[in-house]
């Protein structure tokens, strides 16, 4: 299924300067200079010379900055919150929990899990690798220079995910923030810096490139080690093009379409709950947003009936309104795109049951709109529908809401509400990264010990969880031969010159022994995986 191009993306003219807007008034807010090949040249020059210095430094000393970063963070919430909130539009309350409150939570998860993590470690032994006296150590090591490029609608959040991954791993990181926000990134970068200075380390650890897709194309033709995406799938699918036949590892996080299931024997109105805050929270411009709600047809009415009154209650306005609930559109190229998707629903017979226009007023404001009856070849069920619109969708069996959530070419989450065990079978059936069952998508993000990654269309890799640190590490076993340091046992039997007769004997010993029962062996390699652990002082 192809995607309308991003109106936000892509821009790859050399333009010097770009200017950022913001969106509840439509003011200029500041203009800024792009980072041009050279610029971005510099800095991987950089980042790849300060490389062996962060590489050096302890775990422990790498989890304590992000400790004091984490520190700085929360001392100084109130100044982020307002500058992301002028950049994005959205509401005070929305820019402290959902990006300052994720990144507290992501610097803090990664301090306290990654000197434990990233230690050597022994691997549990095989059969042969026991008989051979074999000690297997899987060490784990920084990548290099990793490139992070973040979109604009979680401006802190993001960017601070992948940060604090990619530095508790040992890596330095390059930072290209959206164009529409890039402030926000930069004044995390600066965040980091200061910290790095405080604790006597380089600053050129962490940088931040202004600039706008001709910056992030510049940045990925250079000779980093690992680029964690997080944006459009076109201009994701645009950046595997680009490095394909490099062996650079990428993280790919893309759009979503994601589809919440209401179950017969929900409680609807706290369903309809949910999934107004799921589908219109941060103005619906969240990947995981609720982007198709499914509902047993004979509840349709009684469920529509909860959401439409809910949504009669959503204020929507500019940030500086603390009772408002909903803020801007990103832009107005969005909010035509938006609009586009809406219209094209209605001509082929959606039935509107609100909003479903801009708010005529300065700033790029769209009405909360439900929609229903949505024929299934409108644009707003296959592409991602970024903006406050929600398609209910009634169905006839679970089988066949299964089928509609997974006709959809992407597969970043699902939500499904009912009883848990009906919920849990339901969930192995779905074809997504992360399936949340009584809640909604966007909540996972804020939960760093969870990877967070999409199946099809919607990326590849994981941010967040054990998985992330592991992948922004290089791994090296380590093998050992204890054996080496005992007399008579240093020369294993299958070394040329010893007799044919004994080597066969000892290959049909171990044969019979592999081919038995793992009952029979399994205690050995347990045994010896104990004896690994403790001799290594693990
Ligand atoms: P976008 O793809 O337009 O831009 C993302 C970043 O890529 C920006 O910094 C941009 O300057 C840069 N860029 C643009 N062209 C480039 C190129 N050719 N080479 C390198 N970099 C380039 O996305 P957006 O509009 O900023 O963000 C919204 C999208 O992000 C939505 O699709 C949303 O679903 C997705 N998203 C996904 C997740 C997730 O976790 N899966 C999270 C947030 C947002």
């Amino acid at each position: 299924m192809t995607q309308p191009d991003s109106p936000l993306s892509g821009n790859l003219e050399a333009s010097t300067s770009f200017e950022t807007i913001n969106p509840a008034t439509g003011q200029l807010i500041q203009r800024y200079s792009v980072a041009g090949a050279e610029s971005v040249s510099q800095a991987v020059a950089k980042a790849r010379a300060i490389f062996p210095v962060w590489k050096a430094v302890s775990l422990e000393a790498r989890a304590n900055l992000l400790r004091s970063v984490m520190q700085a963070l929360h001392g100084r919430a109130d100044e982020i919150a307002a500058l992301i909130s002028r950049e994005t539009g959205k509401p005070l309350a929305d820019a402290l929990e959902a990006d300052v409150g994720t990144a507290l939570g992501v610097l803090g998860y990664y301090a306290n899990i990654g000197p434990k993590r990233l230690k050597s470690r022994p691997i549990q032994p095989d059969l042969i690798s026991v008989i051979t006296g074999r000690l297997h150590l899987e060490t784990f090591h920084p990548r290099g220079v990793i490139a992070i490029i973040s979109p604009w609608n979680y401006p802190l959040a993001i960017p601070a995910s992948g940060l604090a991954t990619a530095l508790m791993a040992g890596n330095t990181v390059i930072l290209k923030p959206s164009e529409l926000t890039p402030a926000t990134g930069r004044w995390l970068i600066e965040l980091v810096r200061e910290t790095l200075r405080q604790h006597y380390l380089p600053e050129d650890i962490a940088q931040c490139l202004m600039g706008d897709g001709s910056t992030g194309a510049a940045l990925i033709q250079q000779n980093v080690d690992g680029i964690i995406f997080t944006g459009s799938d076109k201009t994701g699918r645009r950046i595997q093009q680009a490095v394909s036949g490099r062996a650079v590892w990428t993280s790919m996080e893309l759009g979503g379409s994601d589809a919440m299931l209401v179950l017969e024997g929900c409680p609807l109105e706290t369903a309809a709950s949910y999934a107004l805050w799921g589908r219109y929270t941060n103005a619906g411009q969240a990947c995981a947003a609720v982007k198709r709600l499914l509902i047993p047809r004979h509840s349709a009415a009684a469920f529509l009936g909860h959401l439409q009154a809910k949504i009669a209650r959503l204020q929507v306005g500019p940030p500086e309104n603390p009772e408002n609930h909903i803020g801007p559109l990103i832009s107005e190229a969005q909010l035509h795109l938006l609009d586009s998707q809406v219209q094209d629903a209605l001509e082929k017979g959606a039935r509107l049951l609100a909003g479903g226009k801009r708010i005529e007023r300065p700033g790029w404001f769209y009405e909360p709109t439900l929609l229903t009856d949505v024929p299934e070849n409108a644009r707003i069920l296959h592409e991602e529908v970024f903006g406050p619109v929600l398609p209910v969708i009634p169905y006839d069996s679970p089988d066949e809401a299964i089928a509609l959530m997974n006709a959809s070419a992407f597969g970043l989450t699902a939500s499904v509400f009912g009883p848990e065990p009906q919920a849990r079978a339901i969930a192995g059936r779905l074809e997504c990264g992360t399936v949340v069952i009584n809640d909604v998508g966007p909540s996972n993000y804020a939960m760093p010990c969870a990877p967070w990654g999409g199946w099809k269309n919607s990326g590849s890799g994981a941010s967040h969880g054990e998985r992330a640190l592991l992948d922004l590490s290089r791994v090296q076993v380590v093998s050992v031969n204890r054996l080496f340091r005992m007399p008579g046992l240093q020369k294993p039997l299958w070394h040329f010159g010893n007799r044919t007769d004994l080597l066969i004997a000892r290959s049909k010993t171990v044969l019979a022994f592999s081919s038995a029962h793992p009952s029979i062996w399994n205690p050995l390699t347990w045994l010896a995986f104990w004896h690994n652990r403790a001799s290594t002082k693990i």
